[in-house]
């Protein structure tokens, strides 16, 4: 009886599967993508595309690893390591726009899942997940929290605890872009608050969708920092990451 009930499943799983959410190939499994498309997104291959060991910031070509950029040299984050799956080039952007502004589900996982991926020779996982928060206004006007959604994917993908009730964003920070350096670092530095002890923890992550200059998981990780009595081990998880004005890469390579 049973055997029949798996064998019906597994048919009704491949008779109402989604089509690939980036082709339309109906052959795309329950990950609403085909092996195909998955191949051609713009994975970060940190082999053969040097990046920062700390933040993950594209180098150009030439460098040599294992390196460390200048700007984490100058100023050390207070994150220990960035982890991140792709870089933020279409159609990942198409794909984020339409989670994020459309509440496309599958587009989010879609893109949980290249994290998950990426994620998968993890040697040495978080005890815990805290997914970016977000003001209660925006989240409202959104409905949802997107690095929630994705914490939540990895999280029980990877059996690890999702911390959403641990800290909050008090400040409605504007829009990172077209800001100063300084002045972005100004507008974070008081912009979240931990609610609950984390002194449990020795290493935690946290989980958010886009980085772009990184001040923004600097400045959650330095308000964790604070917040923990050991010396707590911080990385940082994101599905993509915008490259530098002067990277070399760019979306011919992808094509
Ligand atoms: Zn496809
Ligand atoms: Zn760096």
């Amino acid at each position: 009886m049973w055997s029949l009930f798996n064998q019906l499943w597994q048919q009704s799983a491949t008779i109402f599967a989604p089509p690939c959410l980036l082709c339309g190939a109906m052959d795309a499994s329950f990950d609403n993508y085909c092996a195909a498309c998955y191949a051609d997104l713009p994975h970060r291959h940190p082999a053969t595309q040097p990046s920062c060991q700390i933040c993950a910031v594209q180098l150009g070509h030439e460098r040599a690893t294992p390196i460390i950029c200048g700007d984490c040299l100058q100023h050390p984050p207070a994150y220990d390591k960035v982890w991140v799956a792709l870089h933020y080039l279409p159609p990942i952007t198409g794909l984020m726009h339409a989670f994020k502004d459309q509440g496309q589900q599958a587009c989010g996982r879609l893109l949980s899942n290249c994290l998950l991926r990426y994620l998968q020779h993890l040697d040495n996982p978080p005890q815990a997940l805290i997914p970016m928060p977000l003001h209660p206004v925006k989240q409202r006007q959104r409905g949802f929290n997107q690095a929630l959604v994705i914490a939540q994917h990895l999280g029980q993908a990877m059996r690890i605890p999702v911390l959403h009730k641990h800290c909050i964003k008090t400040l409605n920070t504007p829009s990172q872009q077209g800001q100063k350096k300084h002045q972005r670092i100004h507008n974070l530095s008081r912009a979240f608050n931990v609610l609950r002890p984390l002194t449990d923890f020795q290493h935690i992550a946290i989980v958010d969708d886009v980085m772009t200059t990184g001040s923004t998981a600097n400045a959650l990780a330095n308000t964790l920092r604070q917040a923990a009595s050991t010396d707590i081990r911080i990385s940082v998880w994101c599905v993509a990451r915008t490259l530098p004005p002067h990277s070399q890469l760019h979306l011919a390579d992808y094509e």
